[in-house]
């Protein structure tokens, strides 16, 4: 017999259509007061079309319940590596909601919206002080979408030289799935070079791979493993002397704010995820940004429009241009607009003293869960992390058949997102744990006591773990099933 809280907890899992009773209506209408609209041909009705039945307040206490399935930054902690789910201050959404910063069209003349392209140019500003590169697009709407501008920039600066050789572009396999995939779209070919023991770039295999058919090399600082290549500089020069750029993936720029810039490490372009540092919330796809900086080499091929600043009868004038070189526009107007009315509004509100901070305080974070962890999980490069910790549960499963995966799924059970799992792809069983400088010690040390609560539970009673989550609305999902098969819409015949 199934009891009362059983009865609840069943209840809350039904569907709206598992709900719906015949008869049963949310709506009363008033009576007709226009003309009678004619139905069209029979033959386009249908008689037979399932529709919910339910009250209004039935349909309410529906969506608010399923509402609650949502798992975000704003419940709890949320540990996604290299995601950066950081909480994002409201007064920065509130800023970027200013009825003057969205009640404006990109079509308008530039002399009606002189304060958002002021915001523009002062962004780009901001972005080449903190990135120590002096040129600054704001168009690219995301991470990868930065990444391939990137690539068509150096390929660019190539072709203009007659280097028509330089098409082999080398990325280290400590980087982002996104780098391989822009070098390629942008019609390189991709070599991948080894890590060394210690998690940095083999300076062996780059100098072997490096000669004077190579474009480039792209590289993700602080790398996926967490760490801060510690041979970036021989890196650099070892593939300037032989005429290549360096790209740089500083997509975790929150790993570095304000303590290196990028620039003074031998970097031509670098694109950073505003959608991770810089305060817009992110998950589920929504509008990201992905501004590049360049360095003197490359700054003439930016995408446009960039924002510019001139000095006219005394006054400022802002207007948007096109470099010199510029490899074109990467879409219809000029970026994500929201995204980069909340950096400007973070970066200001958290000022010359806070921004330093924000890296200070992510890393020490990392660095405690990793001081705190390092007994209970293996730890595949024993050295001090970045923003991030690469934990593996390499042990755990040898020793009791316990996955990455199980670890992961347990974590739902106790109320915390799982971090990023199986990447990157060069540690097994990977765990890759990104706290950020928002969480609290308190929430940092319960999320530790329960990764060891689940490493007792992986060595005393396995099955547990196996099948986890056992509290939420949908238990242990075939995920490749439902990535391929997915059931989206509700049948009848399904629900029988
Ligand atoms: C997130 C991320 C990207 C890709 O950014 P998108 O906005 O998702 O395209 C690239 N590189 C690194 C290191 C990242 O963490």
């Amino acid at each position: 017999m199934t009891s009362l809280t059983d009865r609840f907890e069943i209840d809350r899992r039904k569907l709206l259509m598992e709900r719906s009773v015949p008869g049963r209506v949310g709506v009363s209408l008033p009576p007709l007061d226009v003309p009678a609209a004619v139905l069209p041909d029979a033959s386009m009705l249908r008689d037979d079309l399932d529709m919910p039945e339910v009250s209004e307040s039935e349909l309410v206490r529906y969506f608010t319940q399923i509402s609650q399935f949502n798992f975000s930054i704003d419940h709890n902690f949320y540990p996604l590596g290299s995601c950066t789910m950081k909480y994002n201050p409201k007064v920065n959404d509130e800023f970027a909601s200013l009825p003057g910063l969205t009640q404006i069209h990109p079509l308008q003349p530039e002399s009606t919206v002189q304060g958002a392209l002021k915001l523009l140019w002062e962004l780009q500003q901001l972005l080449a002080e903190i990135t120590g590169m002096p040129g600054v697009s704001l168009a690219p709407m995301a991470g990868a979408d930065g990444e391939l501008a990137g690539m068509l920039m150096i390929r660019a600066y190539h072709l203009d030289r007659g280097d028509t050789q330089r098409k082999s572009v080398l990325i280290p396999d400590s980087a982002h799935g996104t780098n391989p995939a822009s070098a390629a779209m942008a019609g390189f070919d991709v070599v991948t070079l080894p890590s060394d023991a210690d998690g940095n770039t083999d300076l062996d295999a780059l100098r072997a791979a490096t000669d004077e058919n190579l474009a480039g090399l792209m590289i993700t600082l602080p790398s996926t493993l967490g760490l801060f290549d510690a041979h970036i500089l021989e890196v650099t020069r070892i593939v300037r002397e032989v005429g290549g750029l360096v790209y740089g993936d500083g997509a975790n720029l929150n790993a570095i704010l304000g303590r290196i810039k990028l620039g003074s490490l031998g970097f031509d372009v670098v694109h950073s995820n505003l959608h991770k540092t810089f305060s817009t919330p992110h998950g589920g796809g929504g509008p990201g940004s992905g501004p590049i900086v360049a360095g003197e080499r490359l700054a003439e091929y930016l995408p446009a429009p960039v924002a510019t600043r001139a000095e006219a009868d005394g006054a400022n004038v802002y207007a948007f241009m096109r470099p010199a070189n510029s490899i074109g526009k990467l879409g219809a107007f000029h970026g994500n607009f929201g995204s980069l009315a909340r950096a400007y509004a973070y970066i200001l509100t958290m000022g010359k003293e806070g921004v330093p901070q924000t890296s200070e305080d992510a890393v020490i974070n990392a660095n405690y869960i990793l001081s705190q962890l390092r007994d209970d999980y293996d730890l595949p490069y024993d050295r001090g992390c970045m923003h991030e910790v690469v934990l593996s549960a390499r042990s755990l499963k040898r020793r009791h058949g316990v996955s990455a995966l199980d670890v992961c799924k347990r974590l739902i059970d106790y109320g915390i997102h799982p971090p990023t799992m199986y990447f990157p792809l060069i540690v097994e069983e990977a765990l890759m744990i990104e706290p950020t400088e928002t969480e609290s010690k308190e929430t940092l040390d319960h999320f530790i006591a329960v990764m060891k609560a689940i490493a007792a539970e992986a060595r005393d009673d396995p099955s547990l773990l196996h099948d986890a989550p056992h509290d939420t609305p949908n238990t242990r999902l075939d995920e490749a099933r439902a990535a391929r098969h997915p059931v989206l819409r509700w049948r009848r015949e399904a629900s029988d």
